[in-house]
């Protein structure tokens, strides 16, 4: 692959604006990524993704994110995170990337108001929720099965409802509910849950919010809307029906990395692959965020992954532009 800064080639979508660096998603590494390259005078482009703002626009308070100490909502972090991204030109539009072309330079990228030429790209996809695939949970969702209790709680005024998981998001999301929801069971598959101390002791203590253990859902049951869960205990084998007017599910999330098969190296769980500098395989083509990263997952190192993933384009982009300097130069001596 040989790599041109200046206009696209002949024979190329020629309509279609060049931009130094497009960032790929926008949640919190990637508009941080877009700040951190607009300041470095980059001409960049943010492409949201139809979850505009990430998993942290879909969450209530985030109280963990440094600067805040009284917290943040997660959608207010995120305008803010904008705001500051195009205070420095970085320009953020609506439109989803459905295909990729990393084998030519400048990088293609498709969406669905055409295609966008970029001198490097910053993969900031995010993730999605896991789904329990049992069934009745896609003939019900939106209508009593969730994934968000920010967009979905209100709904369930004084009513029970059922959260799975027993991590950090099903612990946060369950206290959230409680706002709303007259009792909220959580199900979990073990006797011990993988939340931080600081959220099991909050959920163990609020009186809403009771537990079943060593369970899961086999089947959510209804016909307009939810109406039971199918429960099964995993260590003695007994099922029965609980009567339930809303599943949230928070079992962990998949990486969005579909359109990149094939053109970047994925791992086993499906995560993109980069190094410690946040480059793929691909020269000109970074990663940040959730879809790089299966182990810390948060606001912070998200936001983190993103800076460092914009400092990294920057430099790439420098060295690009002096080496085709030099064979220019030489071109121009040898003449
Ligand atoms: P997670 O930590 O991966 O937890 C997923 C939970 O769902 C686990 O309890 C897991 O059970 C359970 N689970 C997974 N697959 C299941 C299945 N098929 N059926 C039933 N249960 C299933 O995911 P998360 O809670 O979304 O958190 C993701 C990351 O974001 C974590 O790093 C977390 O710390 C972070 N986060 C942080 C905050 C905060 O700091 N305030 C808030 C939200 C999220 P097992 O425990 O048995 O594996």
């Amino acid at each position: 692959m040989e790599f041109s800064l200046g206009m696209p080639a002949a024979g190329e979508p020629t309509t279609d604006k060049l931009f130094d660096v497009i960032v790929i998603g926008s949640g919190p590494a990637g508009l941080t990524a877009a700040l951190y390259a607009a300041r470095a005078h980059l001409d960049v482009l943010v492409l949201t993704g139809s979850d505009i703002g990430g998993q942290v626009a879909l969450t209530s308070e985030v109280e963990n994110y440094p600067g805040f100490p009284e917290g943040v909502q997660g959608p207010e972090l995120v305008q803010r995170m904008q705001e500051q991204a195009e205070r420095f030109g970085a320009r953020v539009e609506l439109d989803t990337i459905t295909a990729v072309d990393f084998q030519q330079h400048p990088f293609v990228l498709t969406g669905y108001n055409g295609n966008y030429l970029a001198r490097a790209v910053i993969v900031a996809t995010g993730a999605s929720p896991r789904k329990l695939q049992v069934p009745g949970e896609a003939e019900l969702t939106g209508r009593g099965v969730s994934y968000c209790a920010t967009c979905d709680g209100w709904f369930f005024q004084d009513k029970e409802v059922v959260v799975v998981g027993g991590g950090d998001s099903a612990m946060e999301e369950s206290l959230f509910l409680t706002k709303f929801a007259r009792q909220v069971t959580v199900v979990h598959r073990r006797d011990q849950l993988r939340a931080s101390k600081i959220l099991q002791k909050r959920a163990f203590a609020n009186p809403k919010i009771d537990f079943i253990w060593d369970t899961v859902v086999t089947e959510i049951l209804g016909e307009e809307k939810v109406e039971a869960v199918r429960l099964k205990n995993v260590k003695t084998g007994e099922e029965r029906v609980m009567p339930i007017d809303g599943v949230f599910i928070f079992i962990g999330h998949i990486p969005n990395t579909g359109i990149f098969q094939g053109q970047l190296e994925i791992d086993e769980r499906g995560y993109l692959v980069v190094d410690r500098r946040m480059h793929t395989n691909v020269p000109g083509v970074f990663a940040a965020g959730e879809v790089a990263d299966p182990i810390f997952r948060q606001v912070v190192t998200s936001a983190g992954m993103g800076a460092a993933a914009a400092m990294e384009a920057e430099k790439w982009l420098a060295e690009q532009k002096a080496e085709q300097e030099e064979r220019e130069q030489e071109r121009a001596v040898t003449a």
